[in-house]
């Protein structure tokens, strides 16, 4: 050892074990999430402006954490370097939204389009590029994608883009952790993490992380990167992270059984609400009720664990889900506006109130968490769209039929305040049928 910037034994630790987790040549660890995003964008840059004589561009998704995808844009701003969007191969939208979140939302979208903004797959998107003579030096993924849990097939990604020479692809998997899929086993080059969140899983750290498929060029620069731009991470985190993955398998197996109990169970919630009123209410988005997703997932041994079914393998699809409602408050007024500033309040009642759920930003912690995501990302908004009426829930440890109780009354509760506002038509509104 040297000099602890670029080489502590703490920090050493937690990136051997993380590179084993992920089946990677090497690990480096950040200073945060976004920078060790800004570290793979710098390294792929320099790795291949080395060997591409043609302008390159960054294939980023079009729904994606949204800092990561204000950064993408910003970095490739100040570089010159193009941003292409694609879509994700199911997008949170397929689930059916609203009619006046769809209509907000087309309108948006009809706008981007005409500048361009996706409405194309990523193989699309990168055999058009390739016709004009450009080089991807980096497709960037998040799959599943905070905060509607989008995915995208990574085997399908990893074969476009080496069908379009592509120099490097990077999946976000900060939601999936490498209990749930490996992506350089699909054959990405580099796999990303907040590990802020289930890393860590205890909610006292920011870091972040980089797994490499192979020691290449591209590492190289990354860790030069790191090295010198010096966005290393401190030793006593990298020591609370190593602590962290010691329960990484244990709390994300808990977490996603948890979390597809509660997906079936609001969504039973959702149908009661409408039989009960006629209201339709909204939609769970949860990865583990979309197919393509758990097709992806890797399989794990159940002979240790205590299954009623007899079957001997399973999938997990993770902690993360949304609740996201429809503009269903009652109609006394047709102005958008106001019906927005409704939903949005019913959504910040509902996510306040919440008992065990603590409302607050992050995720993949032990203890669960529910956020209103309009409030969080719209303010500062430059491209993404967050439907109004979304709400963020990271699953934690607790007992799954409390969190289910807690949401319900959190729901009542936000109605009951709804009932008094002179906007709302309180006849109109869902009543409980359990109170
Ligand atoms: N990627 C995803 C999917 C995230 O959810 C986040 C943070 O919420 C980040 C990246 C950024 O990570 P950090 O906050 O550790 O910088």
């Amino acid at each position: 050892m040297c000099y602890a910037r670029p080489d502590n034994p703490s920090v050493r630790a937690a990136e051997e074990t993380l590179r084993d987790l992920e089946g990677g040549a090497d690990c480096a660890l950040f200073s945060s999430g976004m920078a060790a995003l800004n570290a793979a964008l710098e390294g792929a840059r320099r790795a291949c402006v080395e060997t591409t004589p043609t302008r390159v561009f960054v294939a980023a998704p079009t729904c994606a954490y949204f800092a990561v995808r204000f950064r993408i844009v910003e970095w490739c701003a100040s570089r010159n370097v193009e941003v292409v969007s694609y879509d994700p191969d199911v997008p949170f939208n397929a689930h059916g939204l609203d009619p006046s979140t769809e209509e907000v939302r087309e309108e948006r979208e009809a706008k981007r389009r005409r500048s361009g903004y996706a409405g194309k797959s990523l193989r699309t998107a990168l055999r058009e590029q390739r016709e004009l003579g450009r080089r991807a030096m980096m497709v960037w993924i998040e799959s599943p994608a905070n905060p509607g849990w989008d995915h995208v097939d990574i085997q399908r990604a990893v074969d476009a883009a080496r069908d379009c020479d592509a120099f490097c692809v990077c999946v976000d998997a900060t939601v999936a952790t490498p209990i749930i899929m490996n992506p350089l086993a699909m054959g990405a080059d580099l796999v990303m993490h907040s590990a802020t969140k289930y890393l860590n899983g205890h909610g006292d750290v920011v870091a972040g992380a980089l797994v490499t498929r192979v020691e290449d060029e591209t590492w190289r620069c990354v860790t030069h990167e790191r090295k010198l731009g010096g966005a290393t991470l401190g030793a006593f985190d990298a020591y609370l992270l190593s602590r962290g993955m010691r329960t990484l398998e244990l709390r994300v197996k808990r977490q996603s059984a948890t979390a597809l109990w509660l997906a079936n169970a609001l969504k039973d919630f959702i149908d009661k609400v409408r039989e009960d009123s006629g209201v339709e209410a909204g939609v769970v988005l949860y990865p583990g009720l979309v197919p393509g997703f758990v097709k992806q997932c890797k399989e794990h041994d159940v002979e240790d664990e205590c299954t009623s079914d007899g079957s001997t393998k399973r999938t997990y699809h993770g902690g993360m889900m949304s609740l996201c409602f429809y503009d269903f408050l009652g109609l006394k007024t047709d102005e958008k506006k106001v019906r927005v500033e409704r939903l949005v309040a019913f959504c910040r009642t509902f996510a306040t109130s919440c008992k065990i759920w603590t409302c607050a930003t992050s995720l993949g912690g032990f203890e669960s968490l529910i956020e209103h995501r309009y409030s969080v990302e719209e303010p500062g908004s430059m491209d993404p769209f967050v439907p109004f009426g979304l709400l963020r829930l990271s699953v934690g440890l607790e007992n799954r039929r409390e969190l289910l109780e807690d949401l319900k009354q959190a729901f009542w509760h936000a109605l009951d305040d709804m009932r008094g506002r002179d906007t709302v038509n309180a006849d109109s509104l869902p009543k409980s049928q359990e109170q």
